[in-house]
């Protein structure tokens, strides 16, 4: 995968992308990382890429041609299909582990990120073909919301994760939030581990597990269950937490 980035503050990446999963990810060739200031598209001679809003008002306001151009530039550039160009920005779709999944299978993501009050419209309606908010929030720039579209998706590309880190039973992946996890020691301070885990009977500790995800998404996320069907031991098991709770 192609992963470029539009910011005006390329150094934000530094650290995020040279690091842990991110960066393993790169040497083993899975991705490409190129993080791009789009300053340097600005055909003005003051290399300006914001100016006043029109109309009045607050805030500078980004211009299109640095944007357009250096879309432009990395496209060409590219050997690659039509890449997808997502613009972070708080009105945009909210992001998902769905829309992590969707993009994972893409060849070439152009990220931009905006700053100040906000972008042309123009950028919006004639150049990108996906708008992602990470939240009900307001960033000062869309650098974190880039990192954190590009971390959820790198994460899921094939030979990224080993297997001990294998993403298929995640929170959301599974369309539930995941069972609670434990490790040694078996009794810390008085606070002790689930007997079944240490019962070496594995269709009895998959059990457990399947009715924890049951519950910790019906005690913190119910509105979940809307969004899938479950099997009939899924059903069963539901239902016998939920007796647990009248
Ligand atoms: N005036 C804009 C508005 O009200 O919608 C907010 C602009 S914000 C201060 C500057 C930039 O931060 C945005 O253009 C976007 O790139 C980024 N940003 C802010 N909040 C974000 C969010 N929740 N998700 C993704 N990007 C965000």
């Amino acid at each position: 995968m192609q992963i470029d980035i539009l910011t005006l503050f390329p150094e934000m990446f530094t650290g995020v992308l040279g690091s842990s999963i991110l960066s393993k990810a790169a040497e083993k060739s899975a991705v490409q990382y190129n993080v791009v200031n789009f300053r340097e598209f600005s055909d003005n001679k003051h290399s300006t890429v914001d100016d006043y809003p029109y109309g009045g008002g607050a805030g500078m306001v980004l211009k299109p041609q640095p944007i357009f151009d250096a879309v432009a530039s990395l496209t060409e550039q590219a050997n690659t299909s039509r890449p997808r160009i997502i613009l972070l920005c708080p009105q945009g779709e909210r992001y998902s582990q769905r829309k992590a999944e969707e993009l994972a299978g893409e060849e070439h993501l152009i990220f931009i990120c905006g700053h100040y009050e906000g972008y042309d419209e123009r950028i919006r309606e004639h150049l990108v073909t996906d708008e992602i908010s990470i939240g009900d929030y307001v960033l000062t720039g869309g650098e974190l919301g880039a990192m954190v579209v590009i971390d959820s998706v790198v994460r899921l590309l094939p030979e990224v994760l080993g297997n001990q880190e294998s993403h298929i039973k995640d929170s959301f992946s599974t369309g539930l939030l995941e069972h609670p996890h434990y490790t040694r020691p078996a009794d810390f301070r008085g606070m002790k581990v689930p007997d079944v885990l240490l019962s070496g009977n594995h269709k009895l500790i998959e059990e457990w597990r399947n009715k924890e995800t049951l519950r910790r998404t019906l005690l913190r996320r119910p509105d979940l269950f809307e969004k899938i069907e479950l099997t009939p031991d899924q059903q069963k098991w539901l239902e016998e937490v939920k007796k647990e709770y009248e």
